[in-house]
């Protein structure tokens, strides 16, 4: 098999139209939410960006988006525990109402760092939306408001989130074969 589409063999967790209906699902929660209100949606980078997009175009209330990138992960599959933040916010947040868009809350470290940091700004108001939630591997007390599916602890790629980089255009969230080759 080519190295382009060796995903193929990694098992499917959720499928593109299991991901299109549950993102759906809460773009009509942020619009019941936040009706006649505006959001500006800020995506944590890289990871977030796929999800971002189409939550973007799930919801109908006013928004604007901005990304933040920070670094907490090296090239594998292991945290090194430390969140750096690597891009800032563009657009000032304070008295805005704020939705955090990232693609797994994992040990919680990443939203732990930047809610703290966002609250600094003083924005109206802070949610966080997860599209993907592993509770059992919270090191931070933190939850998000707005969870696509909460899963076990496997390590996954596809729809934006990557291994060493590759695999985020893959269309479905895919399972890392834990016996995968560290890549260089
Ligand atoms: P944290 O541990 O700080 O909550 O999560 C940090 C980030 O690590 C997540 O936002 C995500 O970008 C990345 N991460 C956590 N679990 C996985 C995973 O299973 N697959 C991939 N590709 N990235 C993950
Ligand atoms: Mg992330
Ligand atoms: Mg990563």
């Amino acid at each position: 098999m080519s190295p382009s589409n060796i995903h193929k063999d990694f098992p499917i967790l959720f499928s593109e139209q299991q991901i299109a209906e549950r993102t759906a699902e809460i773009g009509r929660q942020i619009d019941a939410d936040y009706a006649g209100k505006s959001v500006v949606l800020v995506g944590v980078l890289k990871g977030a960006a796929i999800f971002l997009a189409d939550l973007a175009r799930s919801i109908t209330v006013d928004c604007t988006f901005d990304f933040v990138a920070v670094s907490s992960y090296g090239k594998g599959q292991k945290t090194s525990g430390a969140v750096k933040l690597i891009k800032d916010l563009d657009l000032p947040i304070e008295g805005k109402n704020i939705i955090v868009v990232e693609d797994i809350l994992d040990t919680g470290l990443t939203l732990c760092f930047l809610r703290n940091l966002f609250e600094q700004h003083r924005p109206r108001s802070l949610r966080v939306a997860a599209l993907l939630d592993k509770p059992s591997r919270r090191l931070e007390k933190i939850e998000a408001d707005y969870v696509g599916f909460k899963i076990p602890n496997h390590f996954v790629v596809g729809y934006g989130m990557d291994y060493a980089e590759r695999f985020r255009n893959v269309r479905d969230i895919r399972l890392m074969p834990p016996d995968y080759p560290e890549m260089h």
